[in-house]
């Protein structure tokens, strides 16, 4: 198969969350697979390092949570910059603790920020996108979309939405020549997880839940993200891609 079906020169990708972590190795990866890459987060001074150390051109520094912000901000960096053709969803949180002490507060921030984002960018992204008659939309879920594990019940509701939106997405989208599809990561090592990797218990039962038996490379994520942002994923759509070692398939 001719490695031009994953080449993605001359596209512009916008990857939400990306000053550090899994949003940060996805776009690396697709800098690397030829793209022009719109960083986002909402720490300036972060994103200015991560955009330093990728070379990447241009930042959104923004809350994704803000829905009118979030519609404003992308239709002027769109009259400005010109189009975003791959829309990485990736910005989202953890908070841990038991279902019957979660505080609510931490319920609506963990459902603005993993869910609501989504929506947010996905929406403003699309509006141009449908125009167009062509886009790739990847969101990021997770092994927690299929499976739950105690003390994080809110995440799981979280990411499970993830994924039906996703099929939402495609479900109205692709008409329009979008392509709309999920990542669903195992358990990685990034800031968001420095609890878990830290915990050497924790860590053994990753290794031994995990059919591969260790914790995944982020590096290991990038060759789903290119393949769904690419030409070699034309009639994928609404799609889920476990990138698990396995974790979802087996008990
Ligand atoms: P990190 O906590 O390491 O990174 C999160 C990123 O999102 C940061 O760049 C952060 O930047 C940004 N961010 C958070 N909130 C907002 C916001 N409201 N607006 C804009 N940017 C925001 O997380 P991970 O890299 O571990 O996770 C990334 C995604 O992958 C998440 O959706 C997570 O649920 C998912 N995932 C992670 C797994 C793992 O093993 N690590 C496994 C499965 C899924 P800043 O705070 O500066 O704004």
């Amino acid at each position: 198969m001719s490695t031009s079906l994953f080449n993605l020169a001359g596209k512009r990708a916008l990857v939400t969350g990306s000053s550090q972590g899994i949003g940060f190795a996805l776009a690396k990866g697709l800098v690397d697979a030829g793209a022009e890459l719109i960083l986002n987060g909402r720490d300036e001074a972060k994103l200015a390092k991560a955009s330093e150390a990728i070379g990447a051109r241009q930042c959104l520094c923004l809350d994704v949570t803000d829905h009118k912000a979030v519609r404003s901000e992308i239709d002027a960096f769109e009259d400005r910059t010109g189009p975003i053709d791959i829309l990485v969803n990736n910005a989202g949180m953890q908070h841990r603790g038991p279902l019957e002490n979660f505080p609510p507060e931490a319920f609506e921030r963990m459902l603005a920020t993993n869910i609501s984002s989504v929506f947010n960018v996905g929406q403003a992204v699309a509006r141009h996108m449908i125009d167009r008659g062509a886009g790739k939309i990847i969101n990021i879920a997770s092994v927690n979309t299929a499976l739950a594990r105690p003390g994080i019940a809110p995440y799981t509701a979280t990411k499970g939405a993830v994924a039906n939106l996703t099929k939402g997405m495609a479900t109205d989208w692709a008409r329009y020549g979008l392509q709309c599809n999920a990542i669903a990561p195992g358990y990685f090592d990034t800031p968001l997880n420095a609890a878990l990797v830290n915990d050497p218990v924790f860590s053994d039962w990753v290794q031994n839940r995990t059919p591969a038996g260790r914790w995944g490379r982020l590096e290991e994520l990038v060759g789903a993200c290119v393949f769904l942002a690419s030409d070699a994923s034309t009639y994928v759509n609404g799609h889920v891609l476990y990138v698990d070692g396995g974790m979802s398939a087996s008990i």
